[in-house]
């Protein structure tokens, strides 16, 4: 694996590449690799020639007073982890290249950015938007992995990569989770002993949605009301959303109609952590 921190370095590997006819696969991440992370390169390797995983922890997308300061960042663990799952490059651009003083240049995706975790973190989606652009045109993939975990991500990034006629594939990945059900994520390392047993909730809770849609439940604020007692039933915890919604277009449902494919999302505070799960039901 070769490890690439310049832009220039990248785009002139990726000129290369392609001249060769290689299918380079890109699989953006913010780095503190897990086993979802792994899950993504995986998938990418059994695809492409060349497999580049980029590890940028982009400022551009984490709204004031988030956690970008103190984001896990070990760029050594990382690099291991990445050659370990089948990466061929390792690219680790800095944020004096990627985002230079006086960069003006965004990506905005109107409409589907405003709710759910556009709400909650404003600014967030035009970073990541952004970045993910600016990867596409520096790493030239034929395609991109991402995780079902940040669903409305890659409703975000299918738009953008379409609309700006990228030509990039979008590839999904299903979430990847510990044995008791919570979704692996870097910010999972801030929770203690108690509240990493209360984060187990969130999945309860979409178990709980899941059920209710399979036994004939059709009216979505039963379902999300349900969901909320879950939450609340496992201690102190702030629910900062909970929404049944069409997966592309991300407006709520007022109602469940057969054949419809719903995205149950949320997002809950425990303790100074908050974290997001979701899972795509089908309505029989
Ligand atoms: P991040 O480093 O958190 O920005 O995530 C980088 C990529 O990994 C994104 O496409 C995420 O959706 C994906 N990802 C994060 N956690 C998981 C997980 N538990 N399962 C599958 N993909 C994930």
């Amino acid at each position: 694996m070769e490890t690439i921190d310049r832009v220039a370095g990248m785009s002139r590997a990726a000129g290369i590449f392609r001249r060769e006819g290689r299918t380079i696969g890109l699989v953006p991440t913010m780095g503190s690799l897990h086993a979802g992370h792994l899950e993504l390169v995986r998938v990418a390797r059994a695809r492409a020639d060349i497999v580049v995983v980029s590890v940028f922890v982009n400022p551009t997308q984490f709204a004031p007073g988030e956690d970008y300061e103190t984001y896990p960042r070990d760029p050594e663990r990382d690099a291991g982890l990445a050659a370990g799952a089948g990466a061929d490059v390792f690219f680790l651009p800095s944020v004096a290249e990627m985002f230079p003083d006086g960069f003006g240049t965004w990506v905005d995706v109107d409409g589907i950015t405003g709710v759910l975790e556009g709400k909650s973190r404003p600014g967030h989606f035009r970073g990541v938007a952004t970045v993910v652009i600016k990867l596409f045109n520096i790493a030239r993939p034929h395609f991109a992995v991402f995780g079902q975990k940040d669903a409305q991500q890659v409703a975000v990034i299918r738009r953008a990569a379409g609309e700006l006629n990228t030509g990039v594939e979008i590839v999904v990945v299903p979430t990847v989770r510990e044995p008791d059900g919570l979704a692996l994520s870097s910010r999972n390392a801030y929770l203690d002993a108690g509240e990493r047993r209360r984060a187990t909730a969130l999945r309860r809770s979409l178990d709980a949605a899941r059920d209710l849609v399979a036994s004939g439940e059709r009216d979505p604020a039963k379902i999300t009301g349900a969901m909320a007692r879950v939450i609340s039933g496992s201690g102190p915890a702030a629910i900062d959303y909970i929404s049944l919604a069409d997966p592309d277009t991300l407006e709520e449902l007022t109602a469940l109609r057969p054949g419809a494919v719903v995205l149950a999302s949320l997002a809950v505070r425990i303790g100074r952590t908050r974290l997001i799960d979701n899972e795509l039901l089908t309505v029989d």
